[in-house]
């Protein structure tokens, strides 16, 4: 069996340890820095692993995410470039991003800012009501995440699209593909929500320029990473008027730093990055699985093409 390497600073190897020992007892699992010899190290178990740790590790087989994400993998340089790296597809975390993306777009579909700031108030007021077939839905990405939200709001009567980068078909969901028709989607949807890996192509795409092509008062959700908004422009945008309001889930930097004006800003909703948390139990069985293929000799399932990023 593949000596194991784990390490992620913000959640406890214990659980990952116990349950991949309950799959594989002879497994030999060692949590970084305390690694013994590095060379011995066959599949690597990371998230946010400090840059440059990967030196002498000259016999890894395979790098695994402990996530859906994979540009913090990206952001080091001596990331070995010839060694497999496999990610998390885990439907319990498509079910638990898809819950969020429903929870924000519904709020702001049911009126939700209008009625909060009119309890404030304490004001019994009625608006009309809104209409589902006429609230459009577009999500940036049609990936694990992507396509399991689109299916469940279009499901529920909103006339939804997605945007990817090759185009397809998928039943109740209006495929946009490639820069080329970018525009047409944003030109057409008044509830965005971003659940586009972070890459080069990526980085900064929510900007002055696109979110102009927005219709006037479009409600801005974004799960992927906070570095696909220009958060001055977002902020320019929801102080114009333009875009109505946001809900984010996922920063610049994290924690958000507490004088960020995204706290304070009336129309913003912020989450500490919690829409789909990696779950030791759902996922565990693939990371012992991938840990099976690799002693077979053969490649983990769910690989990154590091040309693309994602
Ligand atoms: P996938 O890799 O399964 O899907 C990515 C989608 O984005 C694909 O449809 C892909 O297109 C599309 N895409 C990639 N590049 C481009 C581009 N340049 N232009 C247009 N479309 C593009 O990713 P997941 O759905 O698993 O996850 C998406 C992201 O969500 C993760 O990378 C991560 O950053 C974030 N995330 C956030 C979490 C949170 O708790 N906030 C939890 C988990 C993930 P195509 O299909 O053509 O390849």
């Amino acid at each position: 069996m593949p000596v194991v390497m784990f390490h992620d600073a913000l959640a406890s190897p214990d659980a990952w340890r116990d349950g991949l020992a309950a799959r594989i007892p002879e497994l030999d699992f060692r949590v970084w820095p305390d690694i013994g010899d590095p060379g011995e190290i066959e599949f690597a178990m990371v998230w946010n692993l400090p840059p440059g740790s990967y030196a002498g590790m000259t016999g890894l087989r395979c790098i695994c995410s402990l996530g859906q994400g994979v540009d913090h993998l990206f952001l080091d340089p001596d990331l070995p470039r010839d060694v497999p790296i496999m990610r998390l597809v885990d439907p319990w975390m498509s079910q638990s991003m898809t819950e969020w993306i429903l929870l924000n777009l519904l709020y702001f579909h049911r009126q939700g800012p209008e009625y909060d700031a009119l309890v404030r108030q304490h004001r019994w007021h009625v608006l009309p009501p809104p209409e589902t077939s006429e609230c459009r839905v577009g999500i940036m990405g049609l990936g694990a995440l992507g396509l399991h939200a689109a299916r469940a709001i279009s499901g529920l009567g909103f006339p939804t699209a997605g945007w990817a980068r090759t185009a397809r078909t998928v039943d109740g969901v209006e495929v946009y593909s490639g820069n080329g028709q970018l525009t047409d989607f944003l030109a057409r949807t008044d509830v965005l929500c971003c659940l586009l890996p972070l890459t080069a192509a990526t980085r900064g795409i929510i900007n002055t320029d696109t979110l102009a092509l927005l219709p006037r008062g479009t409600f801005v959700i974004n799960a992927a990473r906070g570095a696909h908004i220009v958060d001055e422009d977002l902020l320019a945008a929801l102080d114009s008027g333009q875009v109505a309001g946001a809900a984010l889930d996922v920063f610049h930097t994290e924690p958000l730093p507490p004088e960020h004006a995204y706290w304070a800003h009336p129309a913003v909703r912020v989450w500490p990055h919690v829409s789909a948390q990696t779950n030791p139990a759902t996922a565990l069985e693939q990371v012992a699985a991938a840990i099976r293929r690799v002693a077979d000799g053969r490649i983990p399932e769910n690989l990154v093409d590091p040309t693309l990023g994602y």
